[in-house]
């Protein structure tokens, strides 16, 4: 990618950088704003890998930056494509990286000592139908980000409702849970733009991932966190991933719909009675690769516990294993 393509002046003060994954989604949104004191502010800045440090320092000396200029790394969430490059940032430039106080406590769980999560995750994965090789393969494919996500940055902590100050305006933190616990959203109201992080994207539905020990129904607290920014008025919204978008409200709304739908989906499919590892591999089908199911996995088991909390279907245990079976309706 050449650096035109990559660093988007989006308006005065205020750059896009497409910093590049290894992944489908090929890129991350980073947010570069210029403060009134001529430092400047870091939002997600992206996974680390080597391309990625080499899109840094390339779009720092386009613009005539040096990292000493870099005041604060403010995050919407802890996923390490957005969080990843926090430590290497700190490491450079001494600024302290902003992420909400859940937030911290999921890095901690994901990639602090023996990363607790990855046995969590897996144990719950097998409680669900998946089969215990798969998941010894799973295991080490979570560990393997360990290196994409170090060193680990000191991390400061964002309350809801704080105002973070980005490109000189104070944004209100808006807690936005279900693609993330503790997921954070930066508004403000005077200008009318956001910055949504995966809570909201355009043409993406953001993954929603029930993850132990976490959210009880993560399902249910994204669809209740995009009706409570749906009426936000938004001019200019500037999602982690693919390009800044008008047209918030309507996206939210959408993505509502759009869990509606596939919980609707779900719900016809548990007629007949299935473990969440089956219901995924029908909805999903046998082609993903081990880091699309665990995702496709994992947002099947959020659907499932909605669908349980609404009362829709039933869960019972049969030999060891989760069971889902539709309620039959009058
Ligand atoms: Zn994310
Ligand atoms: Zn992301």
């Amino acid at each position: 990618m050449s650096h035109s393509t990559t660093v988007i002046a989006l308006r005065e003060g205020l750059w896009q950088i497409k910093v590049p994954l290894p992944f489908p989604l090929r890129w991350v949104n980073s947010y570069l704003l210029r403060e009134p004191d001529g430092s400047l502010t870091v939002i997600d800045p992206g996974l680390r890998t080597e391309a990625a440090e080499a899109l840094w320092n390339e779009a720092l000396e386009g613009l005539g930056f040096g990292y000493d200029r870099i005041s604060q790394v403010v995050l919407t969430h802890h996923h390490p494509d957005h969080y990843g490059m926090a430590g290497w940032f700190q490491e450079r430039t001494g600024a302290p990286v902003y992420l909400s106080e859940t937030g911290i406590g999921q890095v901690r769980l994901l990639w602090g000592d023996g990363q607790p999560m990855t046995s969590l995750l897996t144990g719950l994965f097998v409680r669900h139908g998946m089969d215990a090789a798969l998941c010894g393969e799973l295991a080490k494919h979570m560990d393997s980000f360990v290196p994409l996500v170090s060193p680990q940055p000191q991390l400061t902590a964002l309350r809801a409702g704080d105002r973070v100050r980005l490109g000189g305006t104070a944004y209100e933190a808006i807690e936005t849970p279900g693609h993330a616990a503790g997921h954070l959203c930066f508004y403000d109201a005077q200008t009318r733009e956001i910055f949504c992080g995966d809570h909201v994207l355009p043409q993406i539905s953001p993954n929603v991932s029930f993850m132990p020990g976490v959210e009880d129904d993560p399902l249910g607290a994204y669809m209740a966190s995009l009706r409570d920014v749906a009426p936000l008025p938004v001019e200019m919204a500037y999602p982690g991933h693919r390009s800044p978008f008008a047209g918030f409200g309507r996206r939210a709304e959408e993505l509502v719909r759009h869990h509606e739908e596939r919980l609707e989906l779900m719900a016809d499919k548990l007629h007949e009675p299935m473990t969440a590892y089956e219901l995924c591999r029908d909805t999903f089908g046998d082609r993903l690769t081990l880091h699309q199911l665990r995702f496709a996995m994992a947002e099947t088991i959020a659907h499932t516990v909605r669908l349980a909390v609404e009362g829709r279907v039933t869960q019972s245990e049969r030999e060891g294993l989760i069971v889902y079976e539709a309620r039959d309706e009058g």
